[in-house]
């Protein structure tokens, strides 16, 4: 199947970026949210990643010009359903993401395909609620998008190989590069990271390291580019917790159980960068450590 046009359900720090890089190599795109504000911001950030392109000279302005006019937004789930691939790039909760899929069949072409940028979640189970999960896949991207070079492709039982080529064609016209995981909780590379991410949330809470030391050690120790506790605010404290809880209840090993330290920065909307303040407090010149 020739994919010329991408839906994109989710206007966040994914959705934005996912947003970015399909309408610089090429697609038509067209994002939709449940908020007006999350459609306007993103749009905001897209615009000012690209003029950061242009100004390191990645991209010409015509590149630019041509790249943004290629986005719309659209607050009506439904105006997506003419589009040729859907990726859902909404919040990572199950029961958000089965309604935005259930609410969107209706209004499909018969050969689009359906997709999740889910972190953790089954796109076995999320297929199935759907009418084609021969034509669902996971399509996973790393955050920045723009930046990042992986995305995991996950089939579901039910994926079809003309479904999987498709997908992987894309991701070569995108200019990244695929990974396969077969489809048990968080994957690959969350299943690894995550659970390193909580072992630093667990050193904190018992006082085995403040946030700068369990920081630096990690970077200078193992030469990570950003510490565990930076890296877990930069993804969102709950996404991290959402998908500790998927391992935990997929795989049912207390090893997965989600440090209670990481579930009251949760409970306290300390979220990390989105909200301005997570294991870090961004909302001076420099990040302050948090504990
Ligand atoms: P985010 O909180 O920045 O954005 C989520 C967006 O979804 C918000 O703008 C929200 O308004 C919107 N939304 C919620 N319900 C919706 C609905 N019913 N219809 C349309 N939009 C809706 O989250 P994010 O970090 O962009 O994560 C989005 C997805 O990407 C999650 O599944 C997450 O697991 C996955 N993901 C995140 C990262 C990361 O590092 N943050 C990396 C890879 C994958």
């Amino acid at each position: 199947m020739d994919i010329k046009t991408v839906g994109i359900v989710g206007a966040g720090q994914m959705g934005n970026g996912i947003a970015h890089v399909f309408a610089l190599a090429g697609f038509e795109v067209l994002m939709t949210d449940i908020s007006r504000e999350a459609l306007d911001n993103a749009m905001e950030l897209i615009e000012g990643n690209l003029d950061r392109q242009v100004s390191r000279e990645k991209i010409s302005q015509a590149e630019r010009d041509d790249a943004r006019g290629r986005i719309k937004t659209t607050l009506t789930l439904s105006d997506l359903g003419q589009t040729d691939l859907v990726i859902e790039a909404a919040t990572e909760r199950e029961t958000v993401k089965v309604a935005i899929f259930e609410d969107l069949v209706p209004h499909l072409k018969p050969e689009t395909i359906l997709t999740s940028n889910t972190s953790s979640i089954s796109i076995t189970r999320l297929a199935s609620r759907t009418d084609r999960p021969e034509k669902f896949m996971g399509f996973h991207f790393m955050n920045p998008v723009p930046v990042m070079q992986l995305v995991e492709l996950i089939r579901g039982i039910a994926t079809d190989e003309p479904t999987f080529k498709a997908c992987l064609a894309v991701v070569e016209k995108i200019g990244k590069t695929a990974s396969t995981s077969e489809d048990f909780p968080a994957f690959i590379v969350n299943r690894i990271l995550m659970p390193m991410i909580n072992e630093a949330v667990y050193t904190l809470y018992e006082g085995v390291g403040s946030v700068s030391s369990i920081d630096s050690a990690m970077k200078l120790g193992t030469n990570h580019p950003m510490g565990p506790l930076e890296l877990a605010d930069f993804i969102g404290l709950d996404t991290c917790l959402a998908i500790m809880n998927v391992l935990h209840d997929g795989l049912a090993d207390t090893k997965y159980r989600p440090c209670p330290l990481l579930t009251k920065y949760v409970e306290a909307g300390w979220l990390g960068r989105k909200t301005d303040r997570g294991f870090y407090d961004y909302r001076g010149e420099t990040p302050v450590p948090t504990r």
